[in-house]
């Protein structure tokens, strides 16, 4: 289940790389010119066979070059990817470990919603990190989908929560009013904005 998961979330972190690399500023960040086309070589131009297009193990396999001219490929590919397979893996074993009371009161769909929230957003935070890095800017786009999140997380929250306790947002709110107690308690606690009421 979770080796799965893993190369389901490496297969969208290579996904992550095309973006992250054929991103210009001047069109949508999914649009067809970022988005379609076959994966190529860099170097080389050729297109990829199927099994090169294997996340992680075919880069391992390959040892970072390519085929046919041997470039060596960036090492952000394998990084990518792996960090793309590890979040699909944490997030959800952190909010089962954190959370199982919660969840095994309330409901297994709001646990499924929560997870793959927060997937989106660890994998939103990625993404915009590799732009920013490769063109020192981020793209509107994924503030836009970030604050979506933030409002969906508010409201897809066990009804027990109050609203600072929500969503990630929760961070602003007691910087906000430091005198607030339940704040830094619930900080101390290793709260990631999504913890049982305090
Ligand atoms: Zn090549």
């Amino acid at each position: 289940m979770w080796v799965i998961l893993f190369f389901f979330g490496a297969a969208l972190g290579s996904f992550l790389n095309v973006i992250a690399v054929r991103y210009d500023p001047d069109s949508f960040l999914l649009s067809r010119r970022v988005v379609g086309g076959r994966s190529h070589c860099p170097f080389c131009r050729r297109h990829l066979r199927w099994f090169e297009l294997i996340p992680v193990v075919s880069f391992l396999i390959q040892r970072g070059r390519c085929r046919t001219c041997g470039h060596g490929l960036s090492i952000q590919y394998l990084v990518v990817e792996v960090l793309t397979g590890a979040i699909f893996v944490v997030v959800p074993l952190y909010l089962r470990t954190h959370f199982f009371l919660l969840f095994s009161t309330f409901s297994p769909a709001l646990f499924a919603i929560q997870a793959a929230l927060w997937i989106a957003v660890f994998v939103a935070l990625l993404l915009l990190a590799l732009v920013d890095i490769r063109l020192m800017l981020i793209p509107d786009e994924i503030n836009v989908f970030l604050g979506a999140a933030g409002l969906i997380a508010l409201f897809a929250a066990p009804p027990i929560h109050s609203v600072t306790q929500g969503s990630f947002l929760r961070s602003y709110w007691e910087r906000s009013s430091p005198r607030r107690s339940s704040a830094r308690s619930s900080r101390s606690r290793g709260g990631n904005g999504w913890g049982l009421a305090t």
